[in-house]
């Protein structure tokens, strides 16, 4: 054996797993269970105390659930990472191990919908309070900062338009504050864009959408870069503290560079209760094996139809990064050089009407609210997600009347053409 580092294919497959100890089986098993059998009380004294790495109950480690992790960390350049029950779970472990009530953190504007309602009203209800900044402008990430300030989080590839977020900027930004840069990869996936490698100090992602791939399984997980200094101005007490039910270990002093992965663990997970079944722990890490195949046809397959939108006469304008006179091509060359992503939106000249024809006339795209399948997806916002929003507000989110989102699959490029070229001229 040589020290060779494997490449980004190599550990999608192989990261975290091995054959099963006791049976050989090649595949990871699903190790459906709810407990495990200590060997003695002992060894139940040391795991409840921190003081052995080992399995007690699925709501906070599973062995299945184990591989993901160790894979998702190896993919991402991260030192650990926790699965959770979906994306919106990450979300909230995450923000439970770093605010108190009365804190602020500062997040985009452009996020995925549901990320925007959670942060505005649930959040809000715990006394985390959301302060907004514009990802197009680094500095207005710099005028929100005040002593409250306790993490900054951005999309690193924004939904719904596909925009690309100057993560060097604005992690440059959570450097001075003196907080953590948690960045919302989702849209990208490790393959495109690896955050931690531009100053990240938390990623998240909903494995809903490209991780697991497939549309079937709902998770999240949320990986630690190991960079952060959680202790140096007691800005953190979760992490820098001793630990009252861990017999006084304070988890930075004791678990270094993956402390946050530990926190969010044995307090968020212990706690808050969102575990992964792991079940879809083992559909989203086959899932992973096929990623970086997957997202390169993803991406491809979306800049040939994003082309093939920008020619068409009842189209006004396509927003996607991929495009070379798009305003975020210049980030997307920098971030994603190997391609921008697989959902993007295009606005059409006959307005909301045009909006609802296309999506009704459309047979192959599936009509739904989701991204990160196999199979291309379709929503006119301004008629569902966003329908509550007025003309205005709609417009502001990237989600005008006239706008149309897509999540391009992994199909032949041609049909999905010929899908668009048929509802257009229906
Ligand atoms: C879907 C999504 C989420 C939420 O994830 P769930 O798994 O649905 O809870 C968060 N961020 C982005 C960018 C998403 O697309």
């Amino acid at each position: 054996m040589n020290d060779r580092i494997p490449g980004f294919g190599t550990l999608a497959v192989h990261a975290g797993a091995q054959p099963d100890p006791t049976t050989g089986a090649r595949a990871t098993p699903i190790y459906q269970t709810t407990s495990f059998v200590f060997n003695d009380a002992d060894h139940a004294a040391s795991l409840f105390g921190l003081q052995a790495f080992g399995n007690i109950y699925t709501r906070i480690t599973n062995p299945t659930t184990a591989v993901l992790e160790e894979r998702v960390a190896a993919l991402e350049g991260g030192t650990a990472a926790l699965a959770v029950a979906s994306g919106h779970a990450a979300q909230l472990v995450v923000f439970q191990q770093l605010l108190q009530p009365g804190d602020e953190f500062i997040a985009s504007r452009k996020l995925y919908g549901g990320s925007i309602n959670q942060f505005s009203h649930a959040f809000k209800s715990f006394g985390w309070n959301v302060v907004w900044a514009d990802p197009d402008d680094v500095a207005s990430f710099e005028r929100a900062v005040t002593p409250k300030t306790k993490a900054i989080f951005i999309e690193s590839i924004a939904n719904p338009a596909g925009s690309i977020t100057d993560i060097e900027g604005v992690a440059a930004v959570a450097r001075r504050a003196g907080v953590p840069l948690i960045v919302d990869n989702t849209l990208a996936s490790p393959y495109l864009i690896r955050p931690i490698d531009h100053g990240a100090d938390i990623v998240v992602h909903s494995l809903t959408k490209f991780l697991g791939g497939h549309g079937n399984s709902l998770g999240g997980i949320i990986v630690d870069a190991g960079t952060f200094d959680w202790s140096k101005d007691g800005k953190y007490p979760v992490l820098s503290e001793p630990r009252p039910e861990y017999h006084g270990i304070k988890l930075q002093e004791t678990f270094g560079n993956f402390s946050f992965a530990i926190a969010c663990r044995v307090l968020g997970l212990r706690d808050l209760g969102p575990a992964l079944s792991p079940f879809n722990a083992f559909m989203i890490q086959t899932g992973i094996e096929t990623l970086p195949l997957r997202m390169q046809k993803h991406s491809d397959n979306a800049k040939a139809v994003a082309e093939w939108l920008s020619a068409h006469p009842a189209v006004a304008a396509v927003n996607y990064a991929g495009l070379p006179n798009d305003k975020y091509h210049a980030l997307a060359r920098k971030y994603a050089p190997k391609g921008a992503g697989a959902v993007f939106t295009f606005s059409l000249k006959g307005g909301y009407d045009a909006g609802v024809s296309l999506v009704s006339n459309l047979k192959l795209f599936s009509h739904l609210a989701n991204v990160g399948d196999t199979r291309s997806l379709v929503i006119h916002p301004a008629s569902t997600t966003h329908s509550q929003l007025d003309d205005d507000a709609k417009t502001r989110s990237g989600a005008g009347p006239d706008v149309v989102r897509l999540s391009i699959g992994i199909e032949d490029k041609e049909d999905l053409i010929a899908d668009l070229e048929q509802a257009l001229s229906a």
